[in-house]
């Protein structure tokens, strides 16, 4: 019998182990592919991390709490997962973007610079700013590596005596009022407490509950560029565009594969993430190409690489963080919409005081199932 099974070991799920490891809890891991893979959610080298949240501000003590922990996590392991390379957005004065970032920093006292034309222009030369465009910079921001992270939470978290079985897959699970059943393909397990962090695939694992979640294909493009503007070994930020109708951004060149670059917005819903295309879509394609030719013009039409990701959308865009209304012995985090990583150190812990104590620390209650306008 365990104090507690996370379903689903990706970027929440890793999370959580190590949050349960850490508490003590005996703690069980179980993932249907092994961690850092490349079907879900939590691939293709890095994430955005930034504390100026344009998507609600009520994010930024979460935040807070997600930066803690990713430094302890680098303390712990030695080793470097977010680069502070600082974010630059660039869109409409008026716009959700610029709006939203100074409205989380004048509520919760953040540092955002604001630059006219010329000054972006001179600290940040290739990033062409849109005509009658707004600048903003965070410095704290910058990215973080995903699937290392990953990794690096499970390897502390079985260095504290979790288990982690991949190669699992959940078939159903179970709940009374002390304890839980978990089934999977090859095995029953036992738990007082379970944690479901099962990404794109949530909508199966909490059928009752109806959340309405769309799955959504997006796609991640690298470019080779020649310009030391574009390199994080010289400064090169990640960016921001609100432009072209869309939400378009980006990651300096890492010295791997180039600049980094992708849509925010838009994208082609799905049904099922095993057996959906990896290809390119035109569409997307010819949208990314004319951005990079407008807005960042000394990156090459060469694509060095391409690679597919899923979001999990929920009606308004924020996740859905609570325990099942029907059984307190369960909890979950779904529908992270496609800006849930930078949170998963946070969310993993705010999971772990929900399974072991009831609640968490940190205020979730805008993430609730009940909320308004969700259901
Ligand atoms: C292209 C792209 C770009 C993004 N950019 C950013 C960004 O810049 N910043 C940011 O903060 N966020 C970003 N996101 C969002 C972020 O990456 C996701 O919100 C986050 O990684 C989701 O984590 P997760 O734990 O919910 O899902 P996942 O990491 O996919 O984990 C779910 C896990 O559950 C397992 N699982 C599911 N069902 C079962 C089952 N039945 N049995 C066994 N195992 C199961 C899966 O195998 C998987 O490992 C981006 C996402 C994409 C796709």
């Amino acid at each position: 019998m365990y104090d507690v099974i996370v379903l689903g070991t990706g970027g929440v799920g890793s999370a959580a182990m190590l949050a349960c490891a850490k508490r003590g809890a005996k703690v069980l891991g179980l993932d249907r592919f092994p961690a850092g893979h490349d079907r879900g959610s939590s691939h293709g080298e890095s994430r955005v991390i930034r504390r100026s949240y344009f998507e609600h501000a009520d994010y930024v003590p979460l935040l807070n709490l997600a930066y803690g922990l990713w430094d302890e996590l680098e303390q712990r392991c030695g080793e470097q997962f977010l680069h502070r390379t600082g974010v630059v957005y660039f869109g409409p004065q008026d716009g959700v973007i610029l709006r939203g970032v100074l409205k989380s920093a004048e509520n919760h006292q953040l540092v955002v610079e604001r630059l006219n034309a010329h000054e972006s222009m001179g600290r940040f030369p290739g990033y062409v700013v849109p005509p009658k465009a707004g600048v903003l910079f965070e410095a704290d921001a910058g990215y973080l590596d995903v699937e290392k992270c990953i990794c690096a939470q499970i390897q502390e978290a079985t260095t504290m005596g979790a288990e982690h079985r991949h190669g699992e897959t959940v078939m159903r699970w179970s709940a009374d009022e002390n304890s839980v059943v978990v089934e999977t393909d090859g095995n029953r397990y036992r738990a007082a407490r379970l944690v479901i962090t099962a990404g794109c695939w949530a909508a199966g694992l909490l059928q009752e509950l109806n959340v309405p979640l769309r799955i959504v294909r997006k796609h991640l493009h690298w470019h080779a560029s020649d310009k030391d503007t574009y390199r994080e070994s010289h400064g090169g930020p990640c960016f921001f565009y609100e432009a072209n109708g869309g939400h378009f951004y980006g990651f300096p060149d890492a010295g791997r594969s180039g600049v980094k670059v992708a849509e925010h917005s838009g994208g082609t819903e799905i049904t099922d993430p095993l057996s959906d295309l990896r290809e390119e879509e035109a569409d997307d394609t010819q949208r990314i190409e004319q951005f990079l030719k407008q807005y960042l013009p000394g990156v090459s039409m060469n694509r060095t690489r391409h690679e597919v990701c899923f979001y999990t959308m929920t009606p308004d865009e924020h996740f859905v963080v609570d325990h099942h209304p029907e059984h307190k012995t369960v909890c979950f985090a779904a529908g992270l919409s496609g800006h849930g990583f930078k949170f998963t150190s946070s969310l993993g812990q705010i999971l772990t005081e929900l399974a072991l104590d009831e609640r968490s620390s940190v205020d979730v209650d805008f993430l609730r199932l009940n909320r308004p306008g969700l259901c």
